[in-house]
């Protein structure tokens, strides 16, 4: 359970330090920039983390996302499991408008200008200024609420507009001839006990997913919960060239 205790701690220092790296995360000042022609610090870590999942799939959802970690410290609050899939296809409707939003700012503008990472932040902090500090304030408020009506990383599920990136990237790096790192089960040693599944910080159905023999989940944030959780340790998460 090691990994779990360094992965939860690492998850709420990133939700500590939010209020310096919010901006490195809007979905806003990237439009913003674009219309001004600058590549801004939020473009430069979502293209980050699209090269990043090719290699580790969601790994950032859950050992460094500043809003994941604001949701898991919500569980002991929280511990509605999601069940509603459809839920999952909400962020898909804000994603694809809003990067041909992103585009189209960048054609309106003529094109790349210039790159600076720390656009519209004060000496690279974000939350500085007092309309930063109601940016982050509102922030956590929504992802809040959306954690107490929807259930456990309700955002995750329902808006984010960093997953799609990473989905993109895990469904690329599952036709690439590379290993990267998966989940793999054997599911002939499964007892059906379901631990892994009230485990798994996503609400998903693991157990059903060990005995399909197919591992990959574009929700799965590859924590690792269910393979630290399994008593017949017969979940990996590792590196492999695994397609199931
Ligand atoms: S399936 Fe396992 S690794 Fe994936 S999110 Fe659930 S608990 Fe984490
Ligand atoms: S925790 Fe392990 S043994 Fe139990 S249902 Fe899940 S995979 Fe099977």
């Amino acid at each position: 359970m090691k990994r779990q205790k360094s992965r939860k701690l690492l998850l709420t220092l990133s939700f500590f330090l939010f209020p310096l790296t919010l901006f490195y995360f809007s979905p806003y000042l990237i439009l913003q920039g674009g219309f001004e022609g600058i590549i801004s610090g939020s473009f430069l870590t979502f293209a980050a983390l699209f090269l990043f999942s090719l290699l580790f799939g969601r790994v950032f959802c859950s050992w460094i996302c500043p809003a994941g970690g604001l949701q898991e410290c919500l569980f002991p609050a929280v511990d509605k499991r999601i069940m509603n899939r459809k839920i999952n296809l909400i962020k898909y409707f804000i994603w694809i408008p809003w990067l041909i939003g992103i585009l189209a700012a960048f054609l309106t503008a003529g094109g790349v200008h210039s790159v600076d990472f720390f656009y519209m932040t004060e000496h690279g902090i974000s939350a500085a200024g007092m309309s930063g500090l109601i940016t982050y304030f509102l922030i956590l408020a929504l992802i809040t609420v959306l954690a107490l009506l929807l259930g456990k990383r309700g955002m995750c599920h329902s808006i984010c507009w960093m997953a799609p990136f990473m989905i993109l990237g895990t469904k690329l790096k599952e036709l690439l001839p590379i290993p990267s790192l998966k989940l793999t089960a054997d599911s002939s040693a499964c007892i059906s006990c379901k631990q892994c599944t009230g485990k798994c910080p996503m609400s998903l159905e693991v157990q059903e997913t060990v005995s399909k023999n197919n591992m990959n989940n574009s929700e799965c944030i590859l924590c690792g919960e269910c393979a630290d959780t399994c008593p017949k340790k017969l979940i990996k998460l590792s590196f492999n060239y695994s397609r199931k």
